[in-house]
């Protein structure tokens, strides 16, 4: 799938939560989650706020956390990882990990092979029904390593 349809996907899915929940449909809303959406990087609420700001010049540091807390209930984006200096958001619904830099703090998306399946601990199944499994691994990333 190209990019552009990729995104259009997304937005079309976002206008149809929007209306199961009887949420509007605002170009606000549109332009935050498409920030999001069309990102590898996960953004942050500063760098979401940077890239809607210029086409969106009323749009409030406040307005984009509250619009990205309505994306979370609705169930459109997730953040990342709470142990980030920043919180950082991801639209991509698609079950895979993450690999965090400790050093640059960058995020890489992590994608299972075909074949391939995560060795859960043991115990994990003694506390309930696992639903999704979701790794965070830390480490340096080779632009870092390659830096020194
Ligand atoms: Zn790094
Ligand atoms: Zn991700």
């Amino acid at each position: 799938m190209n990019k552009e349809s990729y995104l259009e996907e997304k937005i079309e899915q976002l206008k149809e939560a929007c209306h199961t929940k009887g949420m509007r449909v605002t170009p606000q809303r549109i332009a935050i989650f498409k920030e999001v959406a069309k990102s590898c990087e996960h953004p942050d609420v500063e760098t979401i706020y940077e890239a809607v700001k210029d086409k969106m010049p009323n749009v409030s540091m406040d307005t984009v956390y509250r619009t990205l807390a309505s994306l979370e209930d609705l169930d459109m984006i997730f953040r990342v990882d709470n142990q980030l200096p920043k919180a950082r958001f991801d639209a991509d619904k698609t079950p895979h990990h993450h690999f965090i830099c400790t050093q640059c703090n960058e995020v890489y998306d992590i994608f299972l092979e075909s074949d391939e399946e995560i060795n859960l601990p043991q115990n994990a199944k003694k506390f309930g029904r696992i639903k999704d499994v979701n790794v965070q691994i830390r480490g340096i990333c080779n632009k870092c390593i390659e830096k020194k």
